[in-house]
């Protein structure tokens, strides 16, 4: 190409000089003409030649188009399987060493020519399993024609899942709070790592639904109700998975997940039907999956559900022509469990299960989670070889699945790498799962300061989280459900042991028994006699582990039980302390009162315990702030970007009062040992035009006697709008550390995107008008004019 190049510029520079050297154009028209036809010739061959370049580089590269070309339709449909690990292992699901069934392996890989496999049996395995399963694949794939390494994929959610002693973090929930995307930098790296270091370079992660519905038992895994934490944590992890280049191994690919409106299911079941009008969908729930595309996910998975009666997996218009061309998402996209032949067997839109794959391949899917038989290969040849999908389709999708493979590196050495093996469970991986765990910590209530308790304390540590690690983990934690508790790291602590650790065992008191279910831990008999002897009840509740459908609840309300359980804490007269170990929030509503302190703990990850145990006695001083609005009830699940008339109550004559935002604890809740004032709130302008930025400065003082971290928050307000405004929505953060007495002014930059929001016609727009500024209890006004 470059030889190309300077051929053309040659020519170019001779068409100049034959026209310099001609006084006058008609004297010398033949040679100029000669020339010029020369030059256009050659001009329109570089533009050919570049432009099928460009081609090639679109479609990935010459290799991959020359093995398409190789490719039978068998090996294409092959490519398009991804099964689950319960298939070629020795005894199936029930399999608990990684052992695998030679027999198995040979029909996937070698007969079935299957592109990809996925998870683990029973639980998690050691690195050096992990590291067998993959040479053991990628070995029996070398005996296959074309030798194209399979791509193994785990659900790293909250650090990698199913490796023993990996490290875990908060969910994502958990993350949101700490509002820090430093430490959510730091935590996906070592997420990567230590995957890759198990020979795993694909990992199905982040979850980027918005968590508006706080039923949904997936609401822990997402970054909470809002539209703006969410997009920007989502595509700070997707960029840190890759930004060492897939190559690298430190590296692994993301698959932003679940593609489109999972979180919005209407009753908060999982895995059912989302009616979303397309405005509130492109409002809410489609912005985090531009953003991470723009930072670069090379892969997408798809929601199980419907929306609007159409399942996602069989919407064109979502798969190809929202995802691909409005989005211009050129990754692989790969559906969720078992989503294509649901088509047929739970949504009744296929009739047969060659149409449901039909369908979805049509409709856009590359790469079908099968994941329990061949059957989508078989049924996808007869559908090609029926005409019911072409192979033009085929091909593009094994495009997809090939670059991928490509990018990671694996065509030229699929094998697990001894260099990322080194970079497992290092030392350092505890600080920053310590840091994360007590920046997540957020304190919702803390009557009459009554925090931080001191170090000589006789305390009872009480309720069905005392004594039980699942509950500070919850899903995806060394298995899928996170309930086991054998397969956690041996050094993980319960609340219990970290408060020990603290005070002595001398000021500690328990009536619990270990584990979350024990019948000690709701037997108020005990923990009334116990607490005799003890200052203050630090009350653990909330919720178990639990994932995806099993977590499936009929209340938000906290189980009677441990209603029972607070009331007779309460009872003893001595000051109850509540943490809440839960993935969503549980109703507290009628026990609030009872309760001095509060502390919202999420599902932290490896130091949940010692982050508690740091907050209650003052060796951290909570710096998060709630990433969801926590209910007062069902009835008043209004959340903070509440439209005005969602305000309204009582709507009768003169008779209206502005007051239904009414949650137990509002969205952006955290208090801190030290307190911060807010002054001096400038804008650099009082109006703002077209493209330009406006300039906000507010001075934020640590008015306590302790140093504190602090999330500035801005928020911006649309005064009148062709639809209706938000009251107020989330347009950027800053976490600072201020010692105490210490001021900074904090500087945030508003330029029109961040005030945009969609309109009828689902364009995304600013009008013209007035806006408003908020950070805490500062306003400043100005008007936009485009
Ligand atoms: C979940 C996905 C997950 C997949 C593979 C599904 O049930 O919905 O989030 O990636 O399983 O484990």
């Amino acid at each position: 190409m470059n030889g190309l190049l300077i051929n053309w510029l040659m020519l170019l520079s001779e068409l100049f000089e034959s026209l310099r050297k001609s006084p006058a154009a008609n004297a010398n028209f033949k040679i100029t003409s000669y020339s010029m036809k020369k030059y256009l010739i050659y001009t329109a061959i570089v533009f050919y030649c570049f432009s099928l370049q460009a081609q090639v580089a679109k479609t990935g590269n010459a290799r991959i188009e020359a093995i398409i070309k190789k490719m039978t339709l068998q090996e294409k449909v092959g490519q398009m399987t991804q099964v689950t690990l319960a298939v070629i292992a020795k005894g199936g699901g029930g399999n608990t060493d990684g052992s695998l069934d030679q027999a198995a392996v040979k029909k996937a890989i070698v007969d079935y020519k299957v592109g990809s496999v996925l998870n683990t049996t029973a639980h998690a395995l050691s690195v050096e399993q992990w590291q067998s399963i993959i040479t053991q694949l990628q070995d029996e794939e070398k005996k296959t024609r074309l030798n194209i390494p399979v791509i193994y994929g785990l659900d790293g959610m909250h650090g990698q899942t199913y490796t023993l002693n990996s490290t875990l973090f908060p969910q994502n929930i958990g993350m949101a709070a700490t509002r820090n995307t430093a430490l959510a930098k730091a935590v996906t790296k070592i997420t990567a790592k230590e995957l890759r270091a198990s020979g795993v370079r694909w990992n199905f992660a982040p979850v980027l639904d918005c968590g508006r519905q706080p039923l949904w038992s997936r609401f822990p895994e997402t970054y909470g109700e809002d539209v703006y934490i969410g997009t920007v944590m989502g595509a700070t992890v997707v960029k840190t998975y890759e930004e060492d280049g897939l190559k690298n191994p430190t590296a692994v690919a993301s698959c932003m997940k679940h593609y489109l409106g999972y979180s919005a299911a209407r009753t908060g079941k999982d895995r059912t039907p989302a009616y979303l009008p397309e405005v509130e969908m492109r409002e809410y729930y489609l912005p985090q999956f531009r953003a991470a595309i723009k930072a670069g996910a090379p892969s997408i998975m798809i929601n199980s559900g419907e929306i609007n009666g159409t399942p996602v997996h069989a919407s064109k218009y979502l798969l190809t022509d929202l995802l691909r061309k409005e989005m211009g998402f050129e990754g692989l996209i790969v559906t969720d469990w078992e989503d294509i032949i649901r088509l047929h067997t739970r949504h009744n839109v296929a009739a047969s299960p060659r149409a449901a794959v039909a369908m979805a391949i049509n409709a856009g899917i590359d790469m079908s989670m099968v994941p329990n038989d061949f059957s989508f290969a078989d049924l996808l040849t007869e559908a090609v070889q029926k005409n019911e999908v072409s192979v033009s389709r085929i091909n593009n999708a094994v495009r997809h699945i090939l670059t991928l493979k490509m990018k990671l590196g694996l065509m030229d050495n699929p094998y697990p790498e001894p260099a990322a093996a080194a970079n497992f469970g290092l030392p350092a991986y505890q600080a920053v799962a310590l840091d994360a765990a007590r920046e997540a910590m957020t304190l919702l209530k803390n009557e009459n300061n009554i925090l931080p308790l001191a170090k000589n304390s006789k305390v009872l540590v009480a309720g069905p989280s005392a004594q039980s690690i699942s509950a500070l983990n919850g899903c995806w934690s060394y298995t899928w459900q996170g309930k086991d508790e054998q397969w956690y790291p041996a050094d993980s602590k319960t609340i219990l042991q970290a408060i020990t650790d603290k005070l002595g065992a001398a000021n500690v008191i328990t009536s619990t028994a270990k584990g979350f279910d024990a019948a000690d831990n709701y037997d108020t008999g005990k923990l009334k006699a116990a607490a005799a002897n003890a200052d203050y009840i630090i009350l653990c509740l909330g919720e178990n582990a639990y994932a995806e459908s099993p977590g499936n609840i009929m209340d938000l309300a906290l189980p009677e039980e441990q209603v029972a359980i607070a009331k007779a804490a309460f009872a003893t007269g001595k000051p109850v302390i509540v943490v809440l170990t839960e993935g969503r929030p549980r109703l507290i509503t009628g026990i609030e009162p009872g309760m001095k302190g509060v502390l919202m703990a999420y599902w932290s990850g490896k130091k949940s315990a010692e982050a508690i145990a740091d907050v209650l006695f003052g060796d951290y001083n909570p710096s998060g702030r709630l990433p969801f609005s926590y209910p007062r009830s069902m009835g008043e699940m209004v959340l903070y970007d509440r439209k005005p008339s969602e305000e309204i109550r009582e709507i009768f004559n003169e008779n209206v009062s502005m007051d239904g935002y009414k949650p137990l604890f509002a969205f952006g809740m955290g208090l801190s040992y030290t307190s911060f004032s807010y002054s001096n709130i400038t804008l650099s302008n009082t109006a703002l035009k077209g493209d330009d930025k406006l300039s906000v400065q507010v001075t934020v003082t640590n008015t306590g006697k302790i140093d504190g971290q602090h999330s500035v928050e801005l928020y911006s307000r649309d005064m009148y709008a062709s639809i209706t405004p938000s009251m107020r929505r989330l347009r950027a953060f800053q976490k600072i550390n201020l010692k105490a007495g210490e001021s900074k002014t904090i500087s945030f930059t508003v330029g029109k995107n961040d005030l945009a929001f969609v309109n009828a016609q689902l364009k995304t727009v600013t009008e013209a008008g007035d806006f408003e500024i908020m950070i805490a209890d500062k306003k400043e006004r100005f008007h936009y004019e485009q």
